[in-house]
C-alpha cells in the first residue's frame, strides 16, 4: 500500500471567504470524517474579518480541528 499524501491544498494566499480578496492571516485545518481519513487536514485560509464567521461555519459542522497563524 502507498500513501499518496498531498499537503499542498492550499492554492492561494487569500482569503477563502466568497468574494474575499484580502490576505489571508489565518489557517483554518478542518476535516470531514465522512469524506477524509482522521488524519487528513484541509486548509482554509481566512484574513482577519473572516477568521470568526469561518470558524463558525466549520466548528458548528465539528469539522474544525485547529486554527494557526498563517505565515505569507
Ligand atoms: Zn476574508
Amino acid at each position: 500500500m502507498s500513501e499518496r499524501e498531498t499537503e499542498a491544498e492550499t492554492v492561494t494566499e487569500t482569503c477563502s471567504a466568497k468574494g474575499c480578496q484580502q490576505p489571508a492571516r489565518h489557517q483554518l485545518l478542518w476535516n470531514n470524517p465522512k469524506l477524509h481519513t482522521p488524519e487528513r487536514r484541509k486548509v482554509w485560509l481566512a484574513c482577519d474579518e473572516h477568521r470568526e464567521h469561518l470558524s463558525d461555519f466549520l466548528g458548528a459542522r465539528g469539522f474544525l480541528r485547529s486554527v494557526e497563524p498563517h505565515a505569507s
